[in-house]
């Protein structure tokens, strides 16, 4: 019996040498591409969503428990972005290392201060922005800080890697750096012009740029548009002399496009998330594309 044990835990010791890498799972593509940036090749990083899924419904695939149950590290908005399906998953999963207050946890919203946080909090009417806005990733300030918590996460579980990931983080905010202020240059003519959107996905982007993007096609945030909300934001359109809409990949285009016939304005495909549109594969290159498209229709 010793001697079985002797084996095993043998056996043990070289599995967890062999095991070089964190196994980082990421619920969505903004954070996993900031988590492979700061991870490098010390890192293996599973996103569960598609780029082109809609955040606060995502399908749940059976993989996406075994993806938990093997993870070092889980990087998820918090905020109750995922509510609607990362909780009964992580139930299934029951990994300790990715408890909440676990090194290997990564909430993005932890220390974020939130726009638009009602007074009262109500799911009732199936609002499901309830705790505030969970779509801040999309401001790069707040995504270096996003960054940031990882580097930390990542030096916490593997300390001998830590000069790595805080070389990577480095390099990563002296990149947004740079890139902020060709942004700001970018979208500076069009500081206050209204843009509409139909999801409330971009408050944190508007807020960033000087643009103002708070009239929606949904009447709250995960109810569908109603011929009578159209309606109004047809007339608020037209008063605030409206331009463009946007919307994102899991969004009815036909409604958008039913607004702009009515009104002459553009509707252009935005994204939250990398590889959600054409081109964008990491997180700088999606806000490059949503400067670009943002300011083309805009003109
Ligand atoms: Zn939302």
């Amino acid at each position: 019996m010793k001697k079985i044990l002797l084996i095993l835990s043998v056996i043990c010791a070289s599995a967890v040498a062999a095991q070089a890498k964190l196994n980082v799972v990421a619920t969505l593509a903004d954070f996993g591409s900031i988590a492979k940036e700061i991870g490098g090749d010390k890192v293996d990083v599973t996103v569960m969503a598609k780029p082109t899924e809609d955040p606060h419904f995502v399908d749940a695939r059976p993989s996406f428990v075994v993806q938990l149950r093997t993870a070092d590290v889980l990087i998820d908005g918090g905020a109750e972005l995922e509510i609607g399906w990362l909780p009964p998953l992580l139930q299934n999963a029951r990994n300790p290392k990715i408890e909440v207050g676990k090194p290997g946890r990564v909430q993005a919203s932890q220390g974020i201060r939130l726009m638009n946080v009602p007074a009262n909090v109500t799911r009732a009417a199936g609002d499901v922005h309830a705790l505030g806005n969970p779509h801040f990733m999309v401001d790069p300030i707040i995504a270096k800080t996003v960054a940031q918590h990882i580097a930390q996460s990542y030096s916490a579980i593997d300390a001998a890697n830590a000069a790595s990931y805080d070389a990577n983080y480095k390099k990563f905010e002296a990149t947004i750096n740079a890139k902020l202020q060709e942004w700001g240059a970018a979208l500076l003519p069009f500081k206050g012009q209204n843009v509409v959107a139909y999801h409330d996905s971009w408050p944190y982007f508007a807020h960033r740029f000087g643009v103002n993007i708070d009239i929606f096609l949904e009447p709250k945030p995960g109810i569908p548009p109603s011929p009578s909300h159209l309606v109004e934001v047809i007339a608020q359109m037209k008063a605030k002399n409206v331009k463009v809409i946007i919307v994102e990949p899991y969004h009815d285009r036909k409604i958008a496009e039913k607004a702009a016939s009515a009104t002459g304005a553009k509707v252009i495909d935005f994204s939250q998330f990398p590889g959600g549109i054409p081109g964008t594969e990491s997180y700088v290159k999606l806000i490059d594309a949503l400067v670009s498209r943002l300011t083309a229709a805009m003109k």
